[in-house]
């Protein structure tokens, strides 16, 4: 089959043929239709430190996707050959004391597709079953595709308060996007997002934001919506130490911040101040629980109050992964997705 892969320890990825994924009893084989790409790709391709701690070649890379069953275990009792699925990227080992008390998410011995076993950017995946996550008919394959950053997104806004609420979300990467709908569907009075990057202030007002703003006005965007309190709940999605400072004063006292954006390296935060003094309580989130996000996010589908399609902003081959690569960090994308077959 084809699949982009990581040969060697080095930047880039390659188009290339390797031997088909043979499945274990309790695995499915899917035909990836479409996969989406994320900076954990980026990081892969260019191979930063963090890469290189964590990534062992030769690895076929990806960990979004959707796709159709071609194959099943001899063990697998709930998944049809035919069925349109997803999955979710973090496999689990379902028996340690985080597994057995409904925190699979922050499971110690989780192994992430794409990263620490073969991922999705080929013509074929092989997945436990446990971890397919079965489309509505209306669904398609590129919102199949995005079920995980979209799940990062649901998991951040729905364990939070967020009916009624003031919410400031800073940072309108494809993560915050999906958030401000998501927000918007779960009611939020109001939604202040925040970015540096034009077009991506432009897709959250699409979105739903009622302000988007340039990080410099998000103060006073959150002050005159909130008689000056700060906002009741904060989603972090961009990662940036300023943006975490800004979160850490916009919140109100005794409001919530959900940190989803993984900062590069340490920072410095005035825990007196603006924790413990300010009585907040603070969130980080890790992928998907398992699974009531996923639950959550086929309802908000299927009810037809969320949409994510217009985050999808670029659709490439395979054989075009620099092109996609080079659109990521160039900050004038969206949603960008490898339309597989
Ligand atoms: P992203 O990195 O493209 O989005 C970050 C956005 O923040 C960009 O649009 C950027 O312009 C913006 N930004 C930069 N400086 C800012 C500032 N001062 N204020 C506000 N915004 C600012 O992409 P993403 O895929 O949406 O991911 C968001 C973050 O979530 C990343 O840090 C990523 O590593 C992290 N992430 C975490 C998890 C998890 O499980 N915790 C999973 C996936 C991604
Ligand atoms: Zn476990």
């Amino acid at each position: 089959m084809r699949a982009l892969v990581k040969p060697t320890a080095g930047p880039g990825l390659v188009l290339t043929t390797v031997p088909d994924p043979v499945i274990r009893d309790d695995e499915v084989l899917i035909r990836v239709r479409c996969a989406g790409v994320c900076g954990t790709d980026v990081h892969i391709y260019e191979w930063d430190r963090w890469a290189q701690g964590r990534v062992r070649p030769p690895l076929v890379v990806g960990h979004e996707f959707a796709g159709d069953v071609v194959e099943v275990g001899h063990l697998v009792t709930d998944v049809r050959i035919g069925d349109r699925v997803t999955a979710e990227g973090h496999i689990v080992d379902g028996r340690c004391l985080l597994c057995r008390t409904g925190n699979a998410h922050v499971c110690p011995h989780t192994r992430i597709i794409g990263v620490d076993r073969d991922g999705c950017f080929a013509d074929y995946i092989a997945m436990p079953a446990t971890n397919v996550w079965h489309l509505d008919d209306t669904t398609s394959y590129e919102v199949g595709g995005i079920h995980d950053p979209m799940g990062n997104a649901f998991h951040t806004a729905l364990t939070a308060e967020i009916p009624g609420a003031n919410v400031l979300i800073t940072g309108c990467g494809p993560i915050g996007l999906f958030a401000v709908g998501i927000c918007k569907a779960a009611g939020a009075a109001r939604i202040i997002a925040s970015d540096v990057n034009e077009t991506r202030l432009a897709l959250a007002r699409r979105m739903g934001a009622h302000d988007a703003v340039h990080p410099g006005a998000a103060g006073a965007a959150v002050r005159a919506a909130t008689d000056g309190l700060g906002v009741d709940v904060v989603l972090e999605m961009s990662g940036v130490p300023a943006a975490i400072r800004q979160a850490l004063e916009l919140v109100r006292v005794g409001g919530r911040l959900q940190m989803l954006g993984i900062p590069a390296a340490p920072l410095e935060v005035d825990f007196a101040r603006d924790v413990i003094f300010k009585g907040i309580t603070i969130y980080g989130v890790v992928g998907r629980r398992m699974y009531d996000t996923w639950i959550a996010m086929s309802r908000f589908l299927r009810a037809g109050i969320f949409d994510p399609t217009p985050v999808i902003t670029h659709r490439f081959p395979l054989d075009a992964v620099d092109d996609a690569m080079r659109v990521i960090t160039s900050g004038e994308a969206g949603k960008v997705v490898f339309e597989v077959a």
